[in-house]
């Protein structure tokens, strides 16, 4: 009986590995062909970007815009960034989906006479690599360089882990884009490892935090106490702070309570195309 026991629990054993062999290379499959459809997409331009207003507390002005990009497969319809992005930066293609962003915005943001007016001010996100990359940074600071009408109000959002990863060289790069005008926010304030120092050393301002910590807050006081903590600190240091993720009321009152300098999020205004956005500036102007 014992033998047979064995001998059934190498079948199974046996049948569990095939199958999760057919499992990852159907994954695999998958991930080659988003990739070759990726390169292609880029090839073609196909990436568009939408904006989400940011406001100010308590008078909630619109303070700026975050631009994120969006992908339209032809065929599989919306992907979202947390599906490409990664991709994107184990490929080497954040520079290109970077350049393209950095062009919509331009064309785009620049184009609406909006931008440093009533649009005070763009974000855009930078993945790590390109920063920790010299190389990928040589061609960032080429492409902002190349973009005069786009750069005196742009903001680079750079998530901790990116400025944790090589944090010699992240200085540097962050200090020399810093001296030609761009300011730079610490994005996911508080998921990852940034220390008090690090933010003394950087020349950051702006920390936003993350959305995890404005949804918790509601019902977890010891959050509360943290958000509340993250908003003094910013205060010290002399650092904007925003808050991400409001999609209610409630939220927007103790973030206003807490003295928090700015909020984004679906309760304000959802991420949207360029002629929304202007529509929408021009009703809350
Ligand atoms: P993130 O930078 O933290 O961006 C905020 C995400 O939260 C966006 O998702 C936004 O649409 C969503 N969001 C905004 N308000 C709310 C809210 O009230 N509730 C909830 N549940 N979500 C809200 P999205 O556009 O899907 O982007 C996801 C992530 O992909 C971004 O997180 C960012 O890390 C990355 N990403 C987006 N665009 C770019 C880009 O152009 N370049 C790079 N490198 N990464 C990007
Ligand atoms: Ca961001
Ligand atoms: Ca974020
Ligand atoms: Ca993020």
């Amino acid at each position: 009986a014992c033998a047979n026991a064995l001998a059934r629990a190498k079948q199974h054993y046996r049948g569990s590995t095939e199958f999760h062999h057919a499992e990852l290379s159907l994954k695999e499959t998958q991930r080659r062909n988003l990739l070759s459809d990726l390169r292609l997409a880029l090839t073609q331009q196909q990436m568009t970007v939408v904006y989400q207003p940011q406001f100010s507390l308590p008078d909630q002005q619109v303070t700026g815009v975050e631009a994120l990009v969006r992908w339209q497969h032809p065929t599989k319809g919306a992907i979202p960034p947390d599906e490409f992005i990664p991709l994107a930066e184990e490929y080497g293609l954040s520079a290109e989906i970077t350049e393209q962003v950095i062009q919509r915005c331009t064309q785009e943001l620049a184009e609406s006479g909006l931008l440093g007016h009533a649009i005070p001010r763009v974000s855009i996100n930078i993945s790590a690599v390109e920063f920790n990359s010299p190389p990928l940074f040589e061609r960032l600071t080429h492409m902002l360089n190349q973009s005069p009408r786009l750069s005196p109000y742009l903001q680079i959002e750079i998530t901790e882990t990116a400025t944790l990863a090589n944090l010699q060289h992240s200085a540097d790069a962050i200090n020399r884009l810093h001296r030609s005008g761009i300011q730079f926010s610490i994005d996911d304030f508080g998921t990852g490892y940034t220390s008090l120092t690090m933010l003394k050393d950087l020349p950051v301002n702006e920390i936003k935090i993350d959305r995890s910590f404005t949804r918790d807050m509601m019902n977890q006081s010891q959050v509360a106490a943290i958000v509340t903590a993250i908003i003094s600190m910013a205060r010290a240091f002399d650092l904007t702070v925003v808050a991400e993720g409001i999609e209610q009321q409630d939220q927007l009152t103790l973030l206003t309570d807490m003295h928090c300098d700015e909020v984004q999020g679906y309760f304000m205004a959802t991420p949207m195309p360029i002629t929304e956005l202007i529509e929408f500036i021009g009703q809350t102007a």
